[in-house]
């Protein structure tokens, strides 16, 4: 896993800036939660870093990578959104086996380590099971296992369990927990939930209006006003 770097990053659409000169750093195996309104420019952010986007100005860097010309699918970045997006008419190995193979294992390996993050997400039992027979945490479980399978550099969250009920949003608290101690990704993590952000990550930003106006471990944005 990598460092994320952005420096003096910048995006406007039709001339109106959403997301102002922000610097940030993500050490590696360091989760970042981004917390602000709806509107605030979270999910810019993530589209810039994954180069869904271009950035108007600054740079994007993954380790000691400059990534701005760099394609979407060669930028080494894993993205799990609200939704799972997961390939409805394939089982669940197999959706997650398809994100190995595309980091360019071959078709044995790639599913053989698609078992292994299946366990590692607790659904060992379930590869066979098709996308649209599983439960909605289930669905999750596999984006998740997904993603990680795709080995990335930097794992971006955008809102990844704000679709689930507060005991499967605990659930998958306790093991984005586990999976942090156990394999150290570098985590940009965007929520609305403050206390997702407290529990799950080493430091909070607050983005407002494009803008990082705080950024500091739960602790101190708790007890320094
Ligand atoms: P958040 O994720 O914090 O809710 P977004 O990053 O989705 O915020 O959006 C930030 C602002 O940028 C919003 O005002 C949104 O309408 C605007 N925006 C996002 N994408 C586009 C786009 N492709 N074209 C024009 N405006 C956009
Ligand atoms: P969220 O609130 O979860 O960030 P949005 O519904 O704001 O998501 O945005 C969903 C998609 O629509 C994104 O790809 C974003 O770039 C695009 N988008 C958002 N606002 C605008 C806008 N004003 N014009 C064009 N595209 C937009």
């Amino acid at each position: 896993m990598s460092t994320l770097s952005l420096h003096s990053l910048t995006k406007a659409f039709n001339e109106s800036a959403v997301i102002r000169d922000i610097d940030l750093e993500v050490a590696a195996g360091e989760c970042v939660a981004v917390l602000g309104p709806s509107g605030a420019g979270k999910s810019t952010i993530l589209r810039l870093i994954a180069g869904l986007e271009p950035a108007s100005s600054g740079t994007v860097a993954l380790g000691d990578r400059n990534v701005d010309g760099v394609p979407a699918e060669r930028r080494g970045v894993a993205l799990m959104f609200q939704r799972p997006l997961l390939f409805p008419h394939l089982n669940a190995l197999d959706n997650v086996a398809f994100s190995a193979r595309s980091s360019g294992k071959s078709k044995r390996s790639s599913r053989l380590h698609a078992q292994s993050y299946l366990e590692l997400v607790q659904l060992g039992d379930f590869a066979y099971r098709r996308a649209t027979e599983l439960s909605g945490g289930q669905a999750q479980r596999v984006a998740l296992a997904r993603a990680l399978a795709a080995e990335p550099r930097v794992l971006l969250l955008d809102e990844p369990f704000s679709a689930l009920d507060p005991q499967l949003r605990g659930e998958m608290h306790s093991l984005l927990r586990q999976i942090r101690r156990e394999l150290s990704p570098t985590i940009l993590l965007v929520t609305h939930d403050q206390h997702e952000a407290a529990v799950l990550a080493d430091r909070m930003a607050i983005l407002l209006n494009g803008t990082i106006a705080q950024i500091d471990t739960p602790h101190h944005i708790y007890t320094r006003p």
